[in-house]
């Protein structure tokens, strides 16, 4: 997985493309970025873009939605930290593009 973030000059939002593998074992890493993004920005809206990850995980969807962080626009409390966070992925979740996924969080794919 592959995290480039945005942020706005103003300061009024970021912005996470997720490439890659989005797995329910490495969408965790995606909570430190979101946190730190609502502490630098004056007004903390994160929006995390996964519509172009190469695979997408339902079990990482799902942990991701236990931990507040949905599909739809929602407020979401990250830790001890507020604001809002969006999730953007596709109708259809990618599946895994490796010929010979290896089970994930030690899987890499290369592109
Ligand atoms: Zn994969």
């Amino acid at each position: 997985m592959r995290i480039t973030v945005r942020l706005d000059i103003d300061l009024r939002w970021a912005r996470m493309e997720v490439r890659g593998c989005l797995t329910e074992e490495n969408c965790r890493a995606l909570l430190p970025i979101v946190r730190r993004s609502f502490r630098i920005l004056q007004e903390p809206n994160v929006v995390i873009d996964a519509s172009s990850a190469q695979h997408i995980e339902i079990a990482g969807i799902d942990a991701l939605e236990r931990l507040g962080i949905s599909g739809l626009e929602a407020q979401s409390v990250v830790g001890d930290s507020a604001g809002s966070c969006s999730l953007i992925v596709p109708e259809v979740l990618p599946s895994c593009p490796s010929r010979f996924p290896r089970p994930h969080g030690s899987h890499r794919f290369a592109a």
